[in-house]
This record gives C-alpha cells, sequence and structure tokens, in this order.
C-alpha cells in the first residue's frame, strides 16, 4: 500500500484520491485531496460540466482530527461550464459550497454543541470558542436555509431573557410538534408582529386554530389581529403563577408588618405556599392549619388559591363559568389587595381563560421549551447577543433537525 493509500484509509476519505501529505509544525496534518470520481459537477443541477480553468489558490477545510493531530482538506476547485447554468464554481463534494470544514467536521461540530458546553465543544475539536461559535453560526444559517414554517396549527408565544441584564427575546413554537419555530428580538408587539408578518402567509394564518400565551396584551392583540380562526387560551401555568405572586405579596406584607415572634410562625411558609394540594403531605397540611390561627389574612389567601385549583378540573363551560364567578366574588370579598387586582386582571381576559375548558390546551409544552432554552443559557453562563443564543436553540429545540440535513454519510461521531 501507498503511503497515500494508507492516509486515505486510515482517515476514511472514500471518494477521495490523496494526492500528496505534509505533517507540519504545530500539530497540522494537511492532505492535498481530490475527487476520485464525481468531479466537475454544476452546483445548481449536479450535470457534469466542462472544465475551463483551475483556481490558482487551494482551498483549505478542517477535517476532522486524528489522534493529536488536527486536519486541513487541500484542494484547487475548478470552474466548469454547465449547459445550463454556465460558468461556475464545481461541487465540493465534502463541505457545504463555502463552507470552510467538511460535512465530517460540521456534524461532529454539532452534535458535540448538542451535548455539551461550546467551551468543551471547542476544546475537544481543537479551536478557540469564538471561531467555534463562528462556525457553528455559518453552519445553522446554511442548513437552516430556504426553511419555511410548515403546518402551524397551534402556536405558543412566550419571551425568555438572555445576557445578563434585562434584553429579552420572543419565542414562537409550535405546539403540536414540540419545536421552536421562530425566536425575535424584544418582547412587545412590535416583536411578535415581525414574526406574522414577515414569516406566515395569510393562508398559514388562517391555518392557526389556538394560541396559548401569558396574560400580555402584547401577544393576546397578535393573536387576536393575526389569527382570524384561532381559539386564544391564556396559559394555565401562567395564570397560576399569577396567583401564587398574588399570595406570595400577601405573605410578604404580613411579614413586612409582624413582630419577632409573629415571625417565628411564618417562617419557611412560601414554597409551601405555592404548593400544588396533591404534592402537600401532612405535615404541610398541620402548618397551614396552624396558619389560621396565626395569621388570618395569609391563610385566607391561601385557601383562595386552594379552592381556585378546582377550576381547571371542571369539563363543562357552564359549571367552570360558575365556579369562576363565584370564586371571584368571593375573592373580591376578601378584603387582601394583591388578590383583588388578580381577580382584576381575570375579569380583563376571562374569555381567554374560560377557552381552557373546551381545548384543554396549555403551554406546558412550551413551558418545557422554555426550560430547556434557560439550560442552554446558564450552561453557556449567557451569551453575547442574541444570534449565538438563537444558533443554540435552534440547535437542541429548533424545528429543522439540524444535524440531519448533513448528508447521511458524513454523519459518524
Ligand atoms: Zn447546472
Amino acid at each position: 500500500m501507498t503511503n497515500n493509500n494508507l492516509i486515505r484509509k486510515l482517515l476514511k476519505l472514500k471518494d477521495l484520491k490523496v494526492v500528496n501529505f505534509a505533517f507540519n509544525r504545530g500539530g497540522e496534518l494537511e492532505i492535498a485531496v481530490k475527487p476520485y470520481k464525481n468531479g466537475c459537477r454544476c452546483q445548481q443541477c449536479g450535470r457534469r460540466g466542462k472544465i475551463v480553468r483551475t483556481r490558482p489558490q487551494a482551498r483549505r477545510w478542517r477535517d476532522i482530527s486524528v489522534g493529536s493531530w488536527t486536519v486541513w482538506l487541500l484542494y484547487y476547485p475548478r470552474e466548469i461550464v454547465c449547459p445550463t447554468h454556465g460558468r461556475g464554481l464545481e461541487v465540493i463534494a465534502w463541505a457545504e459550497p463555502y463552507a470552510r470544514f467538511s460535512y465530517r467536521y460540521e456534524y461532529v461540530m454539532l452534535r458535540y454543541c448538542q451535548m455539551m458546553t461550546q467551551k468543551a465543544a471547542a476544546e475537544l475539536l481543537r479551536v478557540s470558542t469564538s471561531t467555534l461559535s463562528d462556525q457553528l453560526h455559518a453552519s445553522i444559517g446554511s442548513l437552516r436555509s430556504g426553511h419555511r414554517i410548515r403546518g402551524l396549527k397551534t402556536i405558543g408565544i412566550d419571551e425568555i431573557s438572555y445576557c445578563k441584564g434585562h434584553k429579552y427575546a420572543t419565542l414562537v413554537y409550535d405546539l403540536d410538534r414540540s419545536v421552536v419555530v421562530w425566536v425575535g428580538e424584544g418582547k412587545g408587539r412590535k416583536t411578535i408582529d415581525e414574526f406574522f408578518n414577515n414569516m406566515l402567509s395569510d393562508y398559514q394564518k388562517q391555518k392557526i386554530t389556538a394560541g396559548s400565551c401569558d396574560m400580555s396584551d402584547a401577544y393576546i392583540g397578535a393573536i387576536n389581529t393575526h389569527c382570524p380562526n384561532a381559539t386564544l387560551v391564556l396559559d394555565r401555568f401562567h395564570i397560576v403563577k399569577a396567583l401564587n405572586a398574588a399570595v406570595d405579596e400577601v405573605r410578604k406584607a404580613q411579614w413586612r408588618d409582624a413582630g419577632v415572634d409573629e415571625r417565628k410562625a411564618l417562617k419557611g411558609l412560601r414554597w409551601l405556599l405555592y404548593r400544588h394540594s396533591s404534592t402537600r403531605s401532612r405535615e404541610d397540611t398541620r402548618t397551614l392549619k396552624a396558619l389560621e390561627k396565626a395569621n388570618n389574612r395569609i391563610y385566607r389567601a391561601w385557601r383562595l388559591k386552594d379552592e381556585f385549583e378546582q377550576f381547571w378540573d371542571y369539563n363543562a363551560p357552564w359549571a367552570a363559568q360558575r365556579f369562576l364567578k363565584s370564586w371571584m366574588t368571593a375573592t373580591l370579598r376578601s378584603r387582601l389587595e394583591p388578590m383583588k387586582k388578580f381577580v382584576a386582571t381575570l375579569r380583563k381576559y376571562e374569555s381567554g381563560v374560560m377557552a381552557f375548558i373546551g381545548t384543554r390546551l396549555t403551554n406546558a409544552v412550551g413551558e418545557g421549551l422554555n426550560r430547556i432554552a434557560k439550560i442552554v443559557k446558564n450552561r453557556a453562563s449567557g451569551f453575547r447577543n442574541l444570534s449565538a443564543f438563537t444558533d443554540m436553540i435552534f440547535l437542541t429545540i429548533g424545528d429543522v433537525d439540524i444535524p440531519a440535513q448533513i448528508p447521511n454519510k458524513f454523519r459518524t461521531v
């Protein structure tokens, strides 16, 4: 076996001929290659063209490492004339048209970034984190290019913070498929309008049958404006969260006014008050009972919250409506300001709250996706800019399986 063939076999450079190779300083293995067959093909139609000239400069593609060697493929691309498309550069069989890395490298890079922090991936790939971030951006941009949103029927809209400080992005979910279909900068109406105006056709908007979001006028307004056939369902988890926040406000106010002795009785209540009845222990129940005497205001707030849980179990809209009405009346009489404020919000969005009963739709899938996005964010200890965060969101929970876009034969880690 010749040395060239040995290198070819060792590196599994199928369909390629090794012309030459050199072990350079700095641990680089440079391999001059050329297509074994199937060269000179048009980038647009794949037909064979006539060679016009060979480019005088070699191009280099980063390939997967071997041992401690960083491998580079070297090739002088040829310009060809296609009978249909005219003059252009030939197809490079081992890489995307303008990529600086081979498909094999690209696949490994994407899979590593799905599995671990970019810092760890960069170390394994032997590139700097900023190079990796650029490579990732180029790869994801190119593999997602031309992608259109399809079959969107149940939409979820949510926000997420990124960067330190208070920068927000809006996430749009396809709740049927459990994926993120869009990420936009900002969290207001302007941002979400951008999605509806630029990403969906009128036909697609008509096809949306349900939308879920929190109690924010921006998202509610956008769904109502852009999706004529969608039932707006306010997200159950966000409603429960708002109710919990109201109970907590009552608790905090009582804590502020309490003396030293009283505070003892109020200690450790915060999470107990949040707890759903199904996860309550006997000990919890005892503590809550004691609270009735120790602090009646907190107790009453908690009781109302606990009663509200029933709402979600109703199947008949009329029964749910009756329950909601009596619950709101009781809460308004409670003289607990934060709770009364919560009722005012419920009243404002009542049809969206009631829509849950008929549809049973929640943003639970969206919440799950949001949680993953947060994990991705924390794993990276924040992102310098939204585009880096967006890349990672699309790579982990996007509507395109990005590594699967790489031709099958190059997919090995
Ligand atoms: Zn062509």
